[in-house]
Formats: C-alpha cells, structure tokens, sequence
C-alpha cells in the first residue's frame, strides 16, 4: 500500500485530521482564489507538507505558516529556509491570537500598519467550527479567508433562511461574511482519501451588527437561544429562555413573524428586529 510506503518517510497523524492535498490543480485553485497576494500576508492553517505553502510562498509578500505536528514543522522549516518571506510558526491554530500576528514584526516583509490578513488552508476538519468561530473572532484583523472544509459544513455556511440546512453556523457565520462556495472536490484529490467530499469556501469578512443595530455577544447568544431545538417553533425556544409569553407574542407581531414560525425560517435583519423588540435600550 502506498500508505505504508509514504508513513515510513513521513509520519501520518490522522488524529491532527491530515488528508493531505494532491491534486495541482485544487492547490491552484485554492491559492487563486485568494485573489492578488504580491502585497499582502498571507496567513496558512496547518500546511502539512507544503502543497498550498510552496504555491503561496512564490506569490505572497508575506506568509506565517501555523503548523501543531511537531514532525511536520521543522520540515516545513527546511524546506522555505532559503525564502525568508515564509514563517513556520509551531503552534495550535486555536490559541493563536490573529490581531497579534497581523501586527508581528518578522525578519523581513513586515506588512504596513492597518493591513488586514489574508487567511487560508485546507483545513483539520475536526476542528473546523472552532476555527471559523476562533477567526470571526478576530474579524477586524481579517479580510478574506479560503477554506477547504467538508461539503456538508460549506453547505451550511451558505445556507439560506428556508432550507433545512440553516442553523447556528449559518446565521453566525453571515453575520461576519459573504460566503461563496468555490469548488467541490471528491475523496482522491486527498492521500488518505478522507471518508467525506471537500468544498473550498471564500469568506469575504462584511460584518453587518452594525448595519442591524445589535451588539455583537449578545446577538450571537440570541441566534443560539433562537436555534436551540431547531425543529421546534421559535417562539417555545424563547419561552424556554425565559422570555415573557407577552413580551414574545407582541414581537412577533412587530417584526412580522408567524407565531408558528421556526429559527430557520427567518432572515438575520427579521431576527435583528426580534433582538431589538425583545431587548429594548435603556436610554
Ligand atoms: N495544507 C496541507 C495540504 O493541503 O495538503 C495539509 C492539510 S491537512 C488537511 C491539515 C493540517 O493541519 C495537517 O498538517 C495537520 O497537522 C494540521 N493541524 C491539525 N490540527 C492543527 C492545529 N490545531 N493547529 C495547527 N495545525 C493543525
């Protein structure tokens, strides 16, 4: 099996979720869909053995690599040691501190002041919500982001109001970007093959709490308390977080909502104005 032959040279954590990418053509596609990058830094998730990095550090101005395998790093490290512009940074991509890095001073290439990341990789996909909710959280540090992530989540994350597939991660995720879903790709493009199809996602950060009057932790709990049993209605979910029977019935009414309607029903400017109704400003 070639498996056995490729863990002999290179070890393989599949626990750290590594499929890695072998078809040229989606590493190209990934690293277009970027856009220009000759001016920027480019931030990578877990770069394995370099297929998108080796792409990206001929393009980039920049580019920080985050890499946990502790074999994998100081490979990467070897391999881009003679291109400066490229970082290996050995570390968990969920404690990393995005603003920090968008601010770091490297050896050369230090991006300008104010210049927002450009955010890419194909991603552990075991831990690819709590990257995207570890990015959103970062968002005023980020431009863009290109993710290979399972079919099923990009799916969700371009959900629209009315179809089974929008929940949580939908309206969170279109809460702090446009998401368009770029290319799907079926199990050999990876070695191992992972058990699931891939799609590669854009997230162009837009944030829109401003746009809907809501502010951003107490929004995103909301959504949360709205989806809570999702196949329920939305106004029991409410009843079930406490909110008053009255105080519910009278904001349904002002924000035009069936009393019958479920979360996954309602656009996020009709669930801004449930929010609002439902929370009134003290001043
Ligand atoms: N970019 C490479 C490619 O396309 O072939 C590898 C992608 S592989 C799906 C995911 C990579 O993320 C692996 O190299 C894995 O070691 C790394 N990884 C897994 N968990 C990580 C974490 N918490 N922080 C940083 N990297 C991680």
């Amino acid at each position: 099996m070639p498996q056995a032959a490729q863990s002999v040279q290179m070890p393989q954590r599949p626990k750290l979720g590594q499929n890695f990418l072998v078809s040229p053509t989606a590493q190209a596609a990934i690293v277009d869909a970027l856009g220009d990058v000759s001016q920027r830094t480019v931030v990578e998730i877990g770069p394995g053995r370099g297929a998108i990095t080796a792409l990206l550090a001929a393009r980039a101005r920049r580019l920080l690599a985050i890499e946990l395998d502790r074999d994998l790093a100081p490979r990467l490290r070897e391999q881009f040691k003679d291109q400066p512009a490229v970082e290996i940074l050995e570390q968990n991509v969920l404690t990393t501190d995005f603003a920090a890095l968008r601010d770091k001073e490297g050896s050369t290439n230090a991006g300008s002041p104010g210049e927002k990341l450009l955010v890419v990789g194909n991603l552990p996909y075991y831990i690819t919500t709590d990257i995207l909710l570890l990015l959103f959280r970062f968002y005023a540090a980020i431009e863009r982001i290109v993710l290979m992530i399972q079919r099923e989540v990009a799916d969700r994350l371009a959900a629209r109001p009315g179809i089974s597939d929008y929940g949580v991660l939908s309206a969170t995720t279109q809460m702090y970007a446009r998401v368009e879903k770029l290319l799907t790709l079926p199990p050999e493009a990876f070695s191992p093959p992972p058990q699931v199809h891939s799609t590669v996602v854009r997230l162009t950060m837009s944030p829109r709490f401003d746009q809907l009057q809501v502010p951003v932790e107490e929004f995103l709990a909301f959504i949360r308390t709205c989806f809570a049993q999702k196949r329920k209605m939305l106004a029991k979910n409410l009843r079930n977080a406490g909110h008053d029977p009255a105080a519910i019935a009278s904001a349904l009414v002002s924000c035009s909502i069936s009393p019958r309607s479920r979360a996954e029903e309602i656009d996020l400017p009709t669930m801004a104005c449930l929010f609002r109704h439902l929370h009134p400003t003290q001043d």
